[in-house]
C-alpha cells in the first residue's frame, strides 16, 4: 500500500522543507541509579544505547526507541524509563 506523498503547506515553494519526524518512544537512564551492568545494551536491538567512560549506560540515540520495554525489564535498578515521543519536529 502506497503512502499520500506529503505536501508542504506552502506547496513546496520553499526547497529546504522537510516532512516532520514523528518520535513515538523516548528513552532515558537515571546516571545514579545505573550500576553499569550492561544489560540494556545487550537488550537493546535498536542500539539505543552505549557505555560511558565511568561504565554506565546512556543513551545515545533516544529516538530510535520502539518502545518494546525489554530494557525496562532487564534493568534491575530501575533506572530505564521510557516516555511518549515528543511532538511531531518542526520544519527544518
Ligand atoms: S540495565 Fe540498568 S543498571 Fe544495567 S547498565 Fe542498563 S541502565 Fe544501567
Ligand atoms: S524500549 Fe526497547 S527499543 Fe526502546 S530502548 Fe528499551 S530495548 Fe531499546
Amino acid at each position: 500500500m502506497s503512502h499520500p506523498r506529503w505536501v508542504p503547506p506552502n506547496g513546496g515553494a520553499q526547497r529546504n522543507l522537510q516532512p516532520p519526524r514523528v518520535v513515538m518512544f523516548r528513552a532515558r537512564i537515571k546516571s545514579l541509579l545505573c550500576i553499569g551492568c550492561g544489560e540494556c545494551l545487550a537488550v537493546c536491538k535498536q542500539g539505543v544505547f552505549r557505555k560511558t567512560a565511568e561504565g554506565k549506560a546512556e543513551v545515545s540515540n533516544g529516538d530510535r526507541c520502539k518502545g518494546c520495554l525489554d530494557c525496562f525489564a532487564v534493568c534491575r535498578t530501575r533506572a530505564i524509563h521510557i516516555l511518549p515521543g515528543k511532538s511531531i519536529s518542526r520544519m527544518r
